[in-house]
């Protein structure tokens, strides 16, 4: 069902628009690839060590010891780890812009092949029992249609084999855009924003958090923070790209 549907996607991208990648517009890329050719891929930053333990902010040069960002230091996070693929910078910014607000679908298996890449082989290393996306307002879902975090967390359930559950964790105020707040605002901006559904009945599983970006870990931390009152256990958290 869900293989028709995708190679109806691509039928229909493939008719749509020519195998040009849709962001230097020069080189080839197919719609398997998201329409970004090899050329502009070469720009993708992933994140490599040294990063911060907690939140996987990256950090310059060398370091001899456990270190805390600053990040860390004035947030309360109630996750035990945030790791992103890459950088939220160049082309991976435009492309996340894109695909959240102008609908552009066809980048959606870059997007999600940059995320399997680096959370698939970390989270298969230990025993994780759901994938839960951070959900949308469902006025909001509405506008948009759709919801990228639950896309791309779908494609990592489909990688990993770990079940994708998108019933516990509902958003029950519709919270303004993040974009210009400073950590504390975001972070207050974000109390009370979600909510467990009542019959969840968690019990103590392990739960992997799935978001398109990781900006001050506000948003994840606040869902982090219901489920983990609602009864789950560990939680971590997995973006494709990390704002720094
Ligand atoms: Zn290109
Ligand atoms: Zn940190």
């Amino acid at each position: 069902m869900k293989t028709s549907a995708q190679n109806w996607l691509n039928v229909g991208l493939g008719f749509l628009y020519p195998e040009i990648c849709q962001l230097c517009g020069e080189q080839r890329a197919t719609a398997q690839e998201g329409f970004v050719c090899r050329h502009c891929w070469t720009q993708v930053r992933f994140i490599r060590p040294p990063f911060c333990e907690r939140c996987g902010l990256p950090y310059p040069g060398d370091l001899t010891a456990p270190f805390e960002c600053t990040n860390c230091r004035e947030m309360e996070l109630h996750f035990t780890s945030a790791r992103s693929a890459v950088v939220a910078s160049g082309i991976v910014r435009e492309v996340v812009h894109r695909f959240k607000y102008q609908r552009a679908l066809w980048f959606e298996p870059f997007l999600a092949d940059l995320l399997i890449r680096e959370a698939k082989s970390a989270l298969l290393e230990q025993h994780w029992d759901f994938i839960v996306p951070v959900p949308l307002h469902p006025v909001k879902h509405r506008e948009r249609e759709f919801n990228q975090a639950e896309r791309l967390a779908s494609h990592l359930s489909a990688a990993t084999g770990i079940p994708l559950n998108r019933k516990w964790l509902r958003r029950v105020i519709p919270t303004a855009t993040q974009t210009l707040l400073t950590r504390e605002q975001r972070a207050t901006n974000m109390r009370g924003a979600f909510a467990v559904t009542d019959h969840a009945g968690l019990d103590g599983e392990r739960i992997v958090l799935v978001d398109d970006v990781f900006t001050t870990g506000a948003t994840t931390s606040a869902c982090a923070k219901v489920l983990q009152s609602a009864g789950a256990g560990d939680i971590c958290v997995w973006t494709v790209a990390r704002g720094l």
